[in-house]
């Protein structure tokens, strides 16, 4: 599967898919700017999420990161190829 697309809203860094430890849910995600796209959305800027908004909404919290860590949250899906 290739996902080598750059990012449509800060075109610096490339759309990576990642995944929520907690339940393995997966996701697209630009580390530069935080947006996210849920599987089959189309990555473009009208689709974006923020990751931000998301994580605070599946944890029920304001503010996400005030005592936890990309890390404890989520991390990368492992490229099969590799
Ligand atoms: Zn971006």
């Amino acid at each position: 599967m290739p996902f080598d697309q750059v990012c449509p809203r800060c075109e610096q860094d490339w759309v990576r898919p990642y995944r929520f430890k907690s339940d393995g849910a997966r996701f697209l995600l630009c580390t530069e700017c935080d947006s996210m796209w849920w599987p089959g959305e189309t990555v473009a800027i009208r689709c974006a999420s923020f990751l931000d908004d998301v994580v605070a909404a599946r944890l029920g919290v304001a503010e996400p990161w005030t005592d936890r860590v990309w890390a404890d949250v989520l991390e990368p899906v492992p490229d099969p190829a590799r």
